[in-house]
């Protein structure tokens, strides 16, 4: 006789994805679906999987990922499933695959060589890049990037964008938003999106409003600058009435510790006055960026040509830098104040190449260094160093 039900979980503490409370019971599974929640189900055929002690739950929802660089090269998403993801949405912080134009696709393919140096990019519109897009086993769901739009239209230029280069971004949005992407994601931080200002955005989130879309917004500064740039996110949520999602907010350096209250107190606000302001942010305290968002046009000014070559090349050969904030403070011994040197320019987080453990390990090192301030001459000598070391240990693309 064949089983009633396929699997049956039992004895965990069941969540319905409601937001209410646990509560004990059994579920059973028949064809892949929910057959029935009680309980008590008994079923002497099925499978038992036994959950006593654990949580049962419906899969989780990552908000804020990068994944459209690596779904299509590992589309089981192991990674994600095994911690319970089901739903992914990616296309963040700007940066999305598609819509690439023709003549234009080195260009996007050299920007973002440093996070999916392995993707076959080639021109597409952005409905032909989601028809195209591997069956994978997790949910996507897609953002259109305001950097991929902008370096589209007007590359790298740093400044605002004439009437015709608004229409033609405004144009690409709109085929995304016709196409299904979820809404418009923006890398304030980045360029080419950092040199858009608020004038720009807000005639893009209008469009995204008319679709009934989402703004996603790496605002344009995590750091000293945090304050404003929430209000900056804020403020277009006022001018458009639209969705604003603050993507991983976070208050960074040492010297913008303790200002999350306010950054949580201005979202709050913005809410009681009736607009639509989230924000979220990822459960850990270490991030990673490419390197060049550490650098700033200074730091290659003071840099010999040779040494901004290298650095360059790296960039183009995508070799990307981590970034870890150290869980310490000034009153550490060792720790000295950035403050003290006016010209430097000033990092509490030391940084260091993804390979740095490997690199330590081998120089019989592992333990972290303090916080320092470091001049841009004796940041770009550092990071000469590592881009050598990182092209030399650099893995071969999967
Ligand atoms: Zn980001």
């Amino acid at each position: 006789m064949s089983a009633r039900h396929d699997i049956l979980i039992r004895g965990g503490l069941l969540f319905d994805g409601t937001g209410a409370a646990g509560k004990p019971g059994d579920i059973a599974i028949r064809d892949g679906r929910i057959a029935a929640v009680g309980a008590r189900i008994d079923d002497t055929t099925a499978k038992v999987i036994d959950a006593n002690g654990l949580t049962v739950a419906p899969g989780f929802i990552d908000i804020k990922t990068h994944s459209d660089f690596t779904l299509p090269i590992n589309p089981r998403a192991e990674s994600k499933v095994r911690q319970g993801v089901t739903t992914e949405i990616v296309g963040h912080c700007g940066f999305s695959v598609a819509p690439a134009l023709p003549g234009k696709v080195e260009l996007l393919r050299g920007y973002l060589s440093a996070s999916a140096p392995w993707l076959p990019f080639k021109a597409t519109t952005f409905s032909d890049y989601l028809a195209s897009f591997p069956a994978t086993a997790v949910n996507a769901g897609m953002l259109v990037g305001h950097n991929t739009l902008r370096l589209m239209v007007m590359g790298m230029e740093s400044r605002a964008p004439t009437s015709a280069e608004l229409k033609a971004m405004i144009a690409l949005l709109e085929e995304a938003l016709d196409a299904g992407a979820l809404g418009l994601s923006s890398g304030l931080f980045t360029a080419p999106g950092s040199y858009a200002q608020a004038d720009e955005m807000i005639a893009l989130c209008r469009v995204v409003k008319r679709y009934n879309a989402g703004y996603f917004t790496h605002i344009r500064d995590e750091s000293n600058k945090v304050l404003e740039a929430v209000d900056e996110a804020i403020a277009i949520a006022s001018a458009c009435d639209v969705h604003v999602e603050i993507v991983h907010l976070k208050c960074s350096g040492l010297d913008n510790w303790g200002k999350a209250a306010r950054v949580l107190d201005m979202i709050a606000a913005a809410k009681r006055r009736g607009l639509d302001v989230d924000c979220d942010a990822y459960p850990y305290a270490a991030g990673r960026s490419v390197s060049r968002i550490r650098i700033r046009a200074h730091a290659f000014a003071r840099t010999s040509p040779a040494m901004g070559s290298i650095i360059g090349a790296a960039f183009h050969r995508g070799i990307a830098c981590g970034f870890r904030s150290r869980p310490t403070c000034r009153s550490m011994p060792g720790a000295r104040s950035a403050r003290s040197r006016p010209s430097a320019l000033r990092t509490r987080s030391t940084p260091s190449p993804t390979i740095s453990l490997r690199t330590k390990a081998r120089r019989g090192c592992s333990s972290p260094r303090s916080p320092k301030t470091i001049s841009a001459i004796s940041y770009a000598r550092r990071l000469r160093s590592w881009v050598q070391t990182a092209i030399a240990l650099r893995p071969t693309a999967p």
